[in-house]
């Protein structure tokens, strides 16, 4: 900034100097819109204005700043003797000056950044190169960024703000929007402009601001639900969880069903009095609507964890894992969830062989101690059918043992998908005969005593 202001003023001195008046007005209008005490910016002002009233005004400027200044001192005598009548004429009328606001044209002072008459912003700053430029300008002279036409009122307002944002310079875009309110104001679309507004208020994380114009909005466009949401919102990360739930709940009578907006209302619920039917209906709710809702698989999840339920928790987790790339931080709250309820040995201990024998082991003891009396514990004595029936019981076992307790063992992912066994058709399909079977095969033994 000192940089510049130091450059345009050399600048405006060179110009000045050269005898090209108006680049020289230009420069050091500029650099007395970024700092209206720079002394020797009005001096040379003085020297290249069109009007005597204006070098009066300029060289006026200079003692205000400083008295002593001999180039002043000197210029004022002269117009003085020129002009007798000019002082009172100056005390009596406003400024006249050359310059023009572009939107009302009614005359504007040097210095203004806006006009006195309308409102409207006079010199903008480019949010690329941070020059000063002219409103009327729809193109940055210094970068080539484009700035749009002023004309515009709100938007173009709008979009300055959010270029600056972008561009990080918040102070700026604070001036401007308030620009954007008092444009917004006269427009017959005050309500959506307001809300935009409100919206970047938030993004500057300026929610006092943020609360004030969404009330505003709301009182030109009372219908429009999201304007409620993000109020609610607003007031959910504030912990005003009352608030929250009564903007909630306007915004959910005013837009049917929008599965955003109920799912708002359950976080708010779910962290206000923790797993509760309700909290598991209204996020049931959204997933029917929008099967793809990430964060709603989760905190479902979390309910069944709560509750220790952990079979539907690792559901909704994995289905959560299945939306959501790993990538991205809900992906990764996701995955870390499902890891947490199935903490040590998760491969071995649910998908693994040797589970899988373990457990087939245990279904085997009956039918082969049965063959075993009955061949008068002489394990060589077992007949041929009671082998059978054996072999037999050992595929049931297993195919039992799949559907139950190890849904997911290499076998069945390779059969069934990388969930394994998972649905209720499925686990009949591959349970049942093997029930059946197994308990086939031990009556055989049984009965062949
Ligand atoms: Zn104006
Ligand atoms: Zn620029």
């Amino acid at each position: 900034m000192v940089d510049q202001v130091a450059n345009l003023l050399q600048y405006g001195i060179a110009a000045a100097r050269a005898g090209r008046a108006e680049e020289a007005r230009q420069a050091l209008i500029k650099v007395i819109e970024m700092d209206e005490h720079n002394e020797s910016a009005w001096l040379w002002l003085s020297g290249v204005v069109d009007t005597v009233e204006n070098r009066y005004i300029c060289l006026e400027n200079v003692l205000s700043i400083n008295p002593r200044n001999g180039h002043a001192q000197a210029g004022l005598q002269w117009l003085e003797a020129q002009h007798p009548d000019l002082p009172a004429r100056l005390a009596q009328e406003p400024p006249a000056t050359e310059e023009r606001c572009p939107r009302c044209e009614a005359p504007v002072p040097y210095s203004g950044a806006s006009c006195p008459n309308c409102g409207q912003a006079l010199v903008v700053v480019c949010p690329a190169c941070r020059d000063y430029i002219e409103v009327r300008k729809t193109v940055c002279p210094t970068c080539g960024q484009q700035l749009g036409n002023f004309h515009d009122g709100v938007s173009y307002y709008l979009t300055l703000t959010r270029a600056y944002l972008a561009n990080h310079r918040g102070e700026l875009a604070e001036t401007t929007l308030s620009y954007v309110e008092a444009e917004a104001a006269k427009s017959a679309d005050a309500g959506r402009y307001l809300g935009e507004m409100a919206i970047l208020y938030e993004q500057m994380s300026k929610t006092d601001q943020a609360i004030a114009i969404y009330k505003r909005a709301i009182e030109h466009t009372p219908d429009q639900a999201s304007l409620y949401a993000r109020l609610g919102t607003i007031y959910r990360r504030r912990s005003m969880p009352d608030e929250a739930r009564s903007m909630y709940q306007q915004a959910i009578k005013r837009a049917q069903g929008s599965p955003e907006i109920l799912f708002e209302l359950a976080r708010l619920d779910f962290e206000e009095n923790g797993a509760t039917k309700t909290v598991l209906e209204i996020l049931q709710e959204v997933i029917r609507r929008r099967p793809d809702h990430v964060v709603a698989h989760v905190i479902l999840g979390d309910l069944y964890v709560e509750w220790k339920q952990k079979g539907q928790a690792v559901d909704y987790y994995e289905k959560a894992c299945e939306l959501s790339s790993e990538k991205t931080l809900i992906g990764q709250e996701a995955r870390r969830k499902l890891e947490r309820l199935r903490p040590s040995l998760p491969e071995e201990r649910t998908q693994g062989w040797g589970e899988t024998f373990r457990r087939l082991l245990g279904l085997m003891l009956l039918p082969g101690l049965a063959a075993l009396i009955n061949a008068g514990v002489s394990p060589w004595r077992i007949s041929l059918v009671a082998c059978l029936a054996l072999f037999v019981a050992g595929v049931g076992g297993y195919l039992w043992v799949c559907a139950v307790d190890i849904p997911r063992n290499p076998a069945m992912r390779a059969l069934f998908g990388p969930q394994g066994v998972k649905s209720t058709g499925q686990k009949a399909l591959v349970g049942l005969p093997g029930a059946i079977l197994w308990a086939l095969a031990f009556g055989l033994i049984l009965w062949r005593v």
